[in-house]
């Protein structure tokens, strides 16, 4: 059976150097969401801005991926056996030379923040257009799209919730605002920078924290009640980044710690 591809279209005069995607993930649709509704506007783009739709047969099954995750296929191959090693493949020539933003969806928290793994001007610059006030340096965590292009990865927000989708249009209009795309009101954020420097393995964990609140020292930030009931307990202060309680099977999420300002 043929596999869906993915869908790919560019607005404005030139070679697009800004892009945005969504789904990567197939069940985090506030990107696709979010571009829908700004280009049913049919807006006028005043610089190229290509839109990728990436994994629209995950998006058809309403899964996160088919074969395996394609934000940890990169940077596939065309003749992959998967369907998602094939897809990176196709898609990473589709953002060359593009700054880009990537929208996703979580189980972690409901307002958005954004990743990024190679700090720089640029990517410093694509990450306070989006307008949110938290910034992850995750490079900890090397393998995802954004390893592969200068680029900011946001989650808007809880899976499936319609705050997400608002979220995720907000977002994308800040950014498409900010980087001269569009002619729209937009604020270039000034925000925090966290840097994950840890995961927090186990399963069956109830995350009984807040992300981006602070942990003490000696603070118990999960547990666990079943048969092997126990407690998690920080062994130094940090902040909790992607931390949920059924967010991933084998993992709480991440440890980070509070770096400063985001500056330029
Ligand atoms: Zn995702």
């Amino acid at each position: 059976m043929a596999r869906l591809s993915m869908r790919v279209q560019t607005f404005g005069a030139g070679t697009p150097d800004l892009a945005v995607v969504a789904c990567l993930h197939g069940n985090e649709r506030c990107g696709k969401t979010a571009v829908e509704r700004v280009l049913a506007e049919k807006p006028s783009f005043s610089r190229a801005v290509r839109f990728v739709l990436a994994n629209e047969e995950a998006i058809a099954e309403d899964v996160r991926f088919i074969d395996e995750d394609l934000n940890r296929a990169f940077p596939g191959d065309s003749n992959g056996k998967t369907h998602e090693s094939r897809l990176a493949a196709e898609l990473l020539p589709e953002l060359d030379g593009c700054g880009v933003l990537d929208l996703h969806s979580t189980e972690s928290q409901p307002e958005p923040f954004a990743l990024v793994t190679r700090l720089n001007d640029r990517t410093k610059r694509l990450a306070r257009a989006t307008g949110v006030g938290r910034v992850v340096d995750i490079s900890y965590l090397a393998g995802g799209l954004i390893d592969y292009v200068d680029g900011v990865a946001v989650e808007c927000g809880y899976r499936g919730s319609e705050r997400a989708e608002r979220n995720a249009e907000r977002v994308l209009r800040n950014f498409l605002g900010e980087m001269d795309a569009l002619d729209t009101l937009s604020d270039a954020g000034s925000p925090e920078l966290y840097r994950v420097f840890d995961a927090v393995e186990g399963a069956n964990y109830e995350f009984v924290g807040e992300n981006f609140v602070r942990v003490a020292e000696g603070e118990v930030f999960a547990r666990r009640e079943d048969d092997r009931a126990s407690e998690l307990r920080a062994d130094r202060p940090f902040y909790p980044v992607l931390m949920s309680t059924d967010g991933y099977d084998e993992m709480v999420g991440f440890r980070a710690e509070r770096v400063g300002k985001l500056v330029e």
